[in-house]
């Protein structure tokens, strides 16, 4: 089966692959070929590709997962590739976003937090394997 992942700047990815893990708004799936249908809303998160003898992560955050007759499309605001994540950069904006949410009073504020907080998360999972 065959793996499209697209933001709106570039294709991110574009191979045939064995097996697909994300996480949807509804919770983490995973899909094998000759799956049926699926056409759900993406949550921030990581997308895991399994190849023939590798596996590759992904960051995607948000969007819109399609997969018909053996072809799946992410959709996404942003992805990127584990291997070109800066793990520095994504520690600092996961203790920035926490600081932040310790001390925001504000709705709005805590809501752009939680989301840093989710891509930072993200990125270091992709990166390392963990959070
Ligand atoms: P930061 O506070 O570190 O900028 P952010 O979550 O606010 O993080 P985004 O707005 O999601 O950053 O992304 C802006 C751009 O920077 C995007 O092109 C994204 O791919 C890139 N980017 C952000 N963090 C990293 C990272 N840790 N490693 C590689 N690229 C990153």
């Amino acid at each position: 089966m065959h793996l499209k992942i697209i933001t709106h700047d570039k294709v991110v990815f574009d191979e045939d692959v064995n097996e697909i893990y994300t996480r949807g708004v509804d919770g983490e799936f995973g899909i094998l070929k000759d799956h049926v249908p699926v056409m759900t809303a993406l949550d921030i998160g990581i997308t895991k590709v399994v190849q023939d003898n590798t596996t590759r992560t992904f960051t995607t955050m948000g969007g819109v997962f399609q997969f018909k007759d053996n072809v799946a499309t992410i959709l996404t605001d942003l992805a990127e590739d584990g291997n070109d994540i800066d793990v520095t950069r994504a520690k600092s904006a996961k203790e920035r976003a926490e600081a932040r949410l310790s001390e925001s009073k504000a709705e709005i504020d805590a809501k752009r937090a939680e989301a840093a907080l989710a891509r930072a998360k993200a990125r270091l999972k992709a990166a390392l394997g963990k959070d």
